[in-house]
């Protein structure tokens, strides 16, 4: 495993460091190179209208083309990236692309005021400079400001330092869409939703799991469709939309439907492809 190290470095074999520990390491030496040789590739996943059947949004979602291990889902490599502090510029490159692929949408399909939903890591978010990458990703791919939302964990919105980030107020400065991603899996302190400009939910996905129509497995889904039921009126209550993430069955979609929530993200709607595929559903839906 001395080459994982790097060339020139001799290392003693360790039977304690595991085989994952292993490929965790090589994984964090080749991010850095990776990025600069543009391996990272962006997906996009559609969110549909729950009312409508029409895709209102995508979300970016980034993979790694690695040259051995194929395309890497970020599970593998975003915490590397936060923990190494490469997620700044990685977040950063992600960003600038989806800008780009959501221009050239806008352009092609006027009518369909498709938003780009962009992942934003705590570490990123809490980088005073962010608002100033933001503003400056808008302005070079010629995006409007509403057609970019950016997702962010309950965690993320209260920083390390356990307060509501003050760089999100001047984000919503700029006019664009916060929405908080996974919402009801962090720490459910909701005080900071009174405060902060925040435009969506995004409903997590085991909440949407238990949903399950009326068959036998149906009363274990009771209380989640209940919590979904409660979530989707707060939102509302706050004028907020929400977004339920992992919608995999029809029965999910109906049902979501029937609590009134706005939109649905997941395998039932459509995977995560590349942009060309988006571009394809779009004219599918005469736009
Ligand atoms: P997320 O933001 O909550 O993204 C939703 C995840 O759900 C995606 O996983 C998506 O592929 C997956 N998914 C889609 N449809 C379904 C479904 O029907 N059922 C279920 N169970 N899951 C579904 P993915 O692409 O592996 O991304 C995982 C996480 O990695 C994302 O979770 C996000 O937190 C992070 N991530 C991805 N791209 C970026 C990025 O550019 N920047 C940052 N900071 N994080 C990213
Ligand atoms: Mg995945
Ligand atoms: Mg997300
Ligand atoms: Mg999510």
């Amino acid at each position: 495993w001395a080459k994982a190290e790097g060339r020139g470095r001799w290392a003693v074999w360790d039977p304690e460091r595991s085989a994952q520990d292993i490929a965790r390491s090589a994984l964090v030496a080749g991010l850095p190179a990776a990025l600069d040789r543009g391996e990272f590739v962006l997906r996009y996943q559609p969110i549909v209208s729950l009312l409508e059947g029409s895709t209102v949004a995508v979300e970016a979602l980034v993979r790694w083309q690695h040259p051995e291990l194929g395309l890497v889902g970020p599970d593998r490599f975003i915490g590397l990236a936060e923990e190494t502090g490469l997620i700044v510029r990685l977040g950063e490159w992600v960003l600038r692309q989806a800008c780009r692929d959501a221009d050239a949408w806008r352009r092609e399909f006027p009518e369909a005021h498709l938003v780009v939903s962009v992942n934003l890591a705590a570490r990123q978010a809490e980088d005073p400079a962010i608002v100033d990458t933001v503003a400056d990703a808008l302005a070079r791919s010629g995006l409007p400001a509403d057609l970019l939302q950016l997702e962010l964990t309950e965690s993320a919105v209260m920083g390390t330092a356990g307060e509501p980030l003050r760089s999100l107020h001047r984000l919503a400065g700029l006019g664009v869409r916060l929405a908080i991603d996974d919402f009801g899996t962090g720490y459910s302190n909701l005080a900071y939703l009174r405060r902060l400009p925040i435009h969506c939910l995004k409903l997590a996905g085991p909440f949407v799991e238990g949903i399950r129509g009326d068959g036998p497995e149906a009363a274990a889904g009771h209380r989640d469709e209940r919590i979904v039921d409660a979530l989707v009126r707060l939102a509302h209550a706050l004028e907020l939309w929400v977004t339920a993430e992992a919608v995999e069955t029809e029965v999910q979609a109906e049902r979501l439907r029937a609590l009134r929530c706005d939109t649905g993200q997941g395998r039932w709607f459509g995977p995560p492809v590349p942009a060309t595929e988006i571009t394809a559903r779009l004219r599918g839906e005469g736009a």
